[in-house]
């Protein structure tokens, strides 16, 4: 298996060659150069599967320069009991005959990112030590993102973490959550400013190339190819456990951002995997909808702050990869939809004339549809689910099940990703059922433990220096 970029600059590379990297060199992101396709028997034989030889099942066609023995050794690490909270590491939960909430978020920071995160990082341990290289992680985070990868590379040999987030702006459970971290291959930067400000400086540091390499800066982006191909798995999992033969279709609502989540859902789509529907649900930022509607794709100039803020996005990244498939997987095609992109801030694919049919038409053949969600849908939907079902979701749940229902289908069933735990979002919980959340055990006095971070005012040299004074050369 080779990779090349949506963007057609790229010369073929292996699993290990793009698992490092960001961007490709050409600015476009890192595509497999096909979809492997499981035949009948290799689907049947999936269906007694457990989690870890699903996964390695799914991961193992995506990277062939990783021995077999290596690979699944790093997925049974990966994925245990202890971190994941049980054998079934994501739950099916059903709330009525057809209706199914799949538990994606019983890793240590309660959000689905876990489940691709901790392979990401035991990944990048392996790779490492093949090398006997290292690797900073610079990130800017507002919340999840960035727990989640502390939590996944805490402790890793040969990867440090340089964290900025905004001092005083997270909830005191997400605070909490990162600066308690005492391990020292993690720092905590608090940034004086707002989130904004935070990227800035990672945009700039990553910027300066000489810089970058010098002390070997990285980062673990929602593009990051391997995150995607870990999150095709629970698909399968979840439509074995569903389903009795290989002739039902299951469909997914997926409350999206960056179009990673889904994107892997397309990816087991395109494996052979009996999926009916990819159900995108967005909130309040719904430029993800708005394309599968309409054919426009149009990044916003404004993020909007909502009360399902991991949802909050101007442009979804991975969409990139999505949009490749629906033009043919032609690189020549996409990067000229990228320059339109540039030029004029969107392009609109039901009106691109010279295809026989309108790419946009693909869209349904992909089985991809889409709803948007706002803050009183979410909260009269958290209202609802508790009072019908007696569970209690989080915001980007709700707004996820708020649009699944309105594509939900007579004899199909629907499975909603849950993709964090309501503890996680007090607020937004308090408002709609008047009391707090249940936290799940050993998180209950998570705000008293004692914090380590360092603070630094936006100045992108008091963070080349920081960095530097930390790296040894
Ligand atoms: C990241 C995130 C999402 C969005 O997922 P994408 O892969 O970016 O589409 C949704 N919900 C929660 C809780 C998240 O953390």
């Amino acid at each position: 298996m080779k990779y090349t970029s949506t963007r057609g600059g790229m010369p073929p590379k292996s699993f290990t060659e793009i698992l490092l990297g960001g961007l490709a060199d050409d600015g476009g992101l890192a595509v497999p150069d096909h979809y492997p396709r499981l035949s009948k028997a290799e689907l049947q034989a999936m269906r007694g599967m457990n989690y870890c030889e699903l996964a390695f099942e799914v991961i193992s066609r995506f990277t062939t320069d990783i021995p077999a023995d290596d690979l699944k050794a790093i997925i049974n690490k990966t994925y245990t009991a202890k971190t994941f909270g049980s054998e079934d590491i994501a739950p099916v939960r059903t709330l009525e005959p057809g209706l199914h909430i799949l538990g994606l978020s019983n890793g240590p920071t309660l959000a689905f990112k876990d489940v691709a995160m901790q392979l990401l990082g035991n990944l990048f341990e392996y790779a490492l030590a093949k090398d006997r290289a290292e690797l900073n992680i610079l990130g800017g985070t507002s919340g999840d993102t960035g727990s989640a990868a502390e939590y996944a590379m805490r402790g890793k040999r040969g990867i440090r973490v340089f964290m900025l987030s905004p001092l005083g702006k997270m909830s005191l459970f997400q605070t909490a959550q990162m600066y308690s971290l005492q391990d020292p291959n993690i720092f905590n930067i608090a940034v004086t400013a707002p989130f904004d400000a935070c990227q800035d400086m990672v945009k700039a540091v990553s910027n300066d190339l000489a810089f970058k390499e010098k002390y070997r800066i990285g980062t673990v982006n929602s593009i990051n190819w391997a995150r995607v191909v870990a999150q095709a798995v629970y698909y399968f999992k979840t439509y074995f456990a569903l389903t009795k033969s290989n002739d039902e279709q299951i469909s997914f609502a997926v409350p999206s951002g960056n179009f990673g989540n889904v994107c892997a859902g397309h990816i087991a789509r395109q494996m052979g995997l009996p999926i009916r529907k990819l159900i995108v649900a967005t909130n309040e930022n719904d430029v993800l909808d708005e394309f599968f509607r309409t054919g426009v794709y149009r990044p916003r100039p404004e993020t909007l702050h909502t009360s399902s803020p991991s949802m909050d996005i101007t442009k979804a990244s991975n969409f990139e990869r999505f949009a490749y498939d629906l033009v043919g997987r032609d690189p020549q095609i996409l990067k000229g939809l990228w320059q339109q992109l540039e030029k004029d801030g969107y392009f609109d694919l039901s009106q691109i004339p010279d295809a026989q049919l309108p790419y946009f038409a693909k869209v349904k053949e992909f089985g991809l549809a889409s709803g948007a969600s706002c803050h009183a849908d979410r909260i009269a939907t958290i209202r609802r689910v508790h009072g019908q079902y007696g569970v209690v979701i989080d915001p980007h749940t709700a707004d996820g099940i708020k649009v699944g229902m309105e594509q939900r289908e007579a004899g199909i069933p629907l499975v909603c990703l849950e993709t964090a735990l309501p503890a996680k979002f007090e607020e937004t919980i308090r408002e709609a059922l008047g009391k707090d959340p249940q936290r799940p055990a050993g998180y209950e006095n998570i705000e008293s433990l004692p914090q380590r971070f360092d603070t630094l005012p936006p100045d992108v040299g008091q963070l080349k220096a920081f960095i530097a004074a930390r790296v040894p050369r």
